[in-house]
């Protein structure tokens, strides 16, 4: 039996259950490819997996994003062979040395992109991407608001729809975080107690076209007032907690607005729509347009500090676990 060490969870809780374990190294079955990981994505919804606010089964190993070397390519599989870079945001248990992964859900890293890069573009890269082209689509000359700007998603995300020509808002906590909103194309850095008076002053009392908001809880009822009329809120995370229910009638008295709610495993439907959302990240880092931060990285061992250091607003950009 080959064994490796990865990340267990035993029961939901926090960050402090992260354990690293010797286990049983998985294998390709048909259609799949086992990766030899050299970086881990970091995710939110890696925490949420772990607290138990969206249910999975126990023990756990999370992770769905990672980079690495592939070692064994299973039956059936076309188009790569042992040694391949690759990355994906749809493994399962990349919190490991070693993962599997679906072919048709890895992608081939082009030359010159090293491992942390590429293990920090494909989730918030192509939620950054889906979020700007087709949650909304804000065109050349609209204004947005961009929460936690300085975050993995919204350093992204504000570099794209400042490429579109769209004026970008942010919000950030810290001057730290504001400073790097800034230079990643923000016009205007609000604080969270006061953004959407101050967006809407900004915009000569009109409010803004779209809300791209992943905070949830804390910020969502001022998420609509920021909006003008027709203005779009895209509800996708929830940082500090989940939306409770609201009235519909809201929506109305703000100026017949709407509200979205995407995923992105519904932007990557096809093996077309998943290889059109890699190429226009992949083309904009090497043409320059787009720089991926990596704001912290941490040995796999220490998964549960990485943990707690997203959730207490500790981090910027992209958090990496190495193995
Ligand atoms: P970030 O790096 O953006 O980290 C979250 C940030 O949210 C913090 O740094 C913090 O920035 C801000 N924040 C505000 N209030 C709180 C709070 N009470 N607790 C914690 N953080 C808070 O994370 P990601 O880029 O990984 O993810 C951003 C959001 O996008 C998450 O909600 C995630 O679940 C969601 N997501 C959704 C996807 C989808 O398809 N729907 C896919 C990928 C991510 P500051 O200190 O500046 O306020």
């Amino acid at each position: 039996m080959t064994t490796m060490r990865a990340i267990s969870v035993p029961h939901a809780g926090g960050p402090e259950l992260l354990e690293f374990i010797e286990v049983e190294s998985p294998t390709a079955g048909p259609g799949e490819l086992l990766v030899q990981t050299r970086a881990v994505g970091v995710n939110f919804i890696d925490t949420y997996h772990r607290s138990g606010a969206y249910q999975v089964d126990y023990p756990f190993t999370p992770g769905a994003e990672a980079s690495g070397v592939v070692l064994e390519v299973g039956p059936g599989v076309e188009g790569y062979a042992p040694g391949d870079v690759v990355t994906t945001a749809e493994g399962s248990r990349t919190y490991a040395q070693r993962f599997v992964v679906p072919a048709e859900a890895a992608v081939h890293v082009p030359g010159g992109i090293p491992h942390d890069v590429a293990a920090a573009i494909p989730l918030q890269g192509l939620t950054a991407q889906y979020l700007a082209t087709s949650a909304a689509q804000p065109q050349q000359g609209d204004t947005v608001i961009v929460h936690a700007g300085a975050g993995g998603v919204g350093l992204i995300l504000t570099q794209l729809l400042v490429a579109r020509g769209v004026r970008v808002f942010t919000t950030t906590s810290t001057e730290e975080k504001r400073e790097l909103s800034l230079a990643a194309g923000a016009t205007e850095v609000f604080g969270y107690d006061d953004f959407a008076e101050r967006a809407r002053e900004a915009t000569n009392g009109e409010g803004v076209a779209v809300v791209y908001d992943g905070v949830g809880a804390r910020t969502f009822d001022d998420s609509l007032t920021a909006l003008r009329v027709r203005g779009e809120l895209v509800l996708f995370g929830a940082a500090s907690g989940p939306v409770p229910p609201f009235d519909l009638q809201r929506l109305n008295a703000g100026g017949s607005l709407s509200v979205t709610r995407p995923s992105l495993g519904h932007f990557l439907r096809t093996p077309e729509e998943r290889a059109w959302r890699y190429a226009e990240i992949f083309d904009a880092i090497a043409a320059g347009r787009l720089d991926f931060r990596i704001g912290a990285r941490f040995p796999l061992a220490e998964a549960g500090y990485a943990h707690e250091q997203l959730e207490s607003r500790a981090t910027t950009g992209k958090v990496i676990l190495e193995p």
